[in-house]
């Protein structure tokens, strides 16, 4: 793997897709084990545009009806989270009276899927799980639990899988992080 330049920044690579896929293979044993045979049909939340990579390759995986929806939210200007989660896009379907999935790229701060999980209640949800491919554990500093990380990584900026550095590198199916 080589390295890669977006806009004005370097990236080198970081996480193989191998190990991608293989972290989203444990994530969906996981939710599998705690649907299988649910009477209901829970929703997946995707939140665009960073997690529509990892919420396609989970579906796959998944052995149980759900549906998909999606919602867009933001909270990052550059390499940068804001702390202002801003709800630019508003949800697809209607959750009243259903088990929510959140899918979401990475858990940072966690402003942006506390503020996800609250909104979701607030609309009616009877239960909410989050689940993310990504968790910067050292910047996380919220009591809510986080039902399914894939893997946890420093605090770094990172691009690749669905990931942007304003807008560019979404694309690429391995995780780069920014070269200092
Ligand atoms: P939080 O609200 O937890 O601080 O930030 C979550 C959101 O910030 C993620 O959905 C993602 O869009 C963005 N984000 C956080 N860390 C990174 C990162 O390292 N790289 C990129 N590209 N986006 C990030």
């Amino acid at each position: 793997m080589e390295k890669i330049t977006l806009h004005d920044k370097t990236f080198k690579p970081f996480i193989p897709n191998g190990q991608i896929e293989k972290a989203i293979d444990d994530i969906a044993a996981r939710v599998n084990l705690d649907y299988e045979g649910c009477e209901d049909i829970p929703m997946l939340v995707c939140v665009l545009n960073g997690a529509v990579m990892f919420t396609a390759s989970l579906m796959k995986r998944l052995n149980f009806l759900s549906e998909f929806v999606t919602i867009k939210l933001s909270s990052y200007c550059g390499t940068k989270s804001t702390g202002t989660v801003l709800n630019i896009m508003g949800i697809t379907g209607d959750v009243r009276g259903r088990r929510v999935i959140i899918c979401e790229d990475i858990v940072d701060t966690g402003n942006t899927i506390i503020a996800l999980k609250e909104m979701m209640l607030d609309k009616g949800a009877t239960d909410v799980k989050i689940c993310t491919l990504l968790l910067k554990p050292d910047v996380y500093d919220k009591d809510v639990k986080l039902d399914y990380v894939g893997m946890e990584i420093p605090n770094a900026f990172i691009v690749g899988y669905g990931l942007d550095y304003d807008e560019l590198g979404r694309n690429y199916p391995d995780i780069y992080v920014l070269d200092r």
